[in-house]
């Protein structure tokens, strides 16, 4: 068994744990961070950073590599289901420096943001290695790893579970979701090679469908669509046209990969992350 020791051992290598990382090794804090898988993330996952993501990934010095990255600065527009403008918030919005809103791939950001991490003095990435237990000895906590690449076992002085929605150290230290999350699915559509070029994310409410238009860096795209009542992801995802959804605002554009039947990059999630875009 492989042995470990660290300040801080990091469960997750998402956005989370790995700005965690930054954050720490800036402050020559010794890190671990354990990941599940074998790379981070591949699918189409978040596309908007606001200015306090920014204005953080600056302190730790990594924005400059990140802008190149990032559709940088983009306007809000709200629509009427048939189209009349309802609202409009300015691309050129700021509050602490730095645009509210810019698009971006999160598989981009969070591989550049490994990049980073791996090439810190401070910082261990492990991967291919799910944490599976902690346990508190008073002096330290140790953390025992299992997964392709073998057993390790790390001890460190505290352990951060930054490991996402179903959170094996949240579970473990019996911490609960308060309150509930929407019930809501929406059909998540991301294309490259879009002719439309609108600075502005789109949000059109109401009937006949509720959807959303998110711009990206370069020719990217994002829809996300409400299912209505009685719908299914697989139903919709064998329109043809996937312009067939949206009453206004629909451009054509290809489809980021293939998968289902015409739809690729699709996602079928509970509307509380579809409605962060
Ligand atoms: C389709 C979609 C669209 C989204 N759009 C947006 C958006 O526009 N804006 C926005 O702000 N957010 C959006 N989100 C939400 C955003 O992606 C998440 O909030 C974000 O990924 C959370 O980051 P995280 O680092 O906390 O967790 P995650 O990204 O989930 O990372 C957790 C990591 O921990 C690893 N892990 C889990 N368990 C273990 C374990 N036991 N041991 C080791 N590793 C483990 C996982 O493999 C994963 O790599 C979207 C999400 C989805 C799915």
């Amino acid at each position: 068994m492989v042995e470990h020791s660290c300040d801080v051992a990091i469960v997750g290598a998402g956005p989370t744990g790995l700005s965690l990382a930054l954050f720490l090794a800036a402050q020559g804090v010794r890190t671990a961070v354990i990941e599940q898988e074998a790379e981070t993330v591949v699918q189409p996952r978040a596309v908007t950073l606001d200015d306090e993501s920014l204005r953080a990934f600056a302190t730790v010095g990594v924005l400059e590599a990140i802008r190149p990255l990032l559709l940088y600065g983009y306007g809000t527009r709200f629509y009427t289901g048939d189209g009349r403008k309802l609202a409009e918030v300015s691309a050129n919005a700021t509050r602490f420096g730095y645009p509210c809103r810019s698009g971006f791939s999160q598989p981009e950001l969070v591989s550049l943001l490994a990049r980073r991490a791996k090439d810190s003095a401070q910082t261990t990435l492990l991967f291919n290695g799910a944490a599976l237990s902690a346990v508190d000895r008073g002096e330290d906590v140790l953390l025992e790893v299992s997964g392709s690449s073998g057993e390790s076992s790390i001890s460190a002085r505290y352990v951060v579970g930054c490991d996402g929605a179903n959170s094996t150290v949240r579970s473990q230290i019996g911490v609960t979701l308060d309150g509930s999350s929407h019930a809501q699915p929406w059909l998540i559509v991301d294309t490259i090679n879009s002719p439309d070029d609108a600075r502005y994310s789109r949000f059109f409410c109401g009937d006949p469908r509720p959807y959303v238009v998110v711009p990206g860096k370069g020719s990217r795209m994002r829809y996300e669509f409400m299912l209505l009542p009685g719908e299914t992801a697989a139903e919709i995802s064998t329109c043809r046209s996937y312009s067939g959804c949206c009453r206004v605002g629909a451009s054509s554009g290809t489809l980021t990969s293939s998968g289902l039947p015409s739809i690729a990059s699709i996602r079928a999630l509970r509307s509380g992350g579809a409605a962060d875009a």
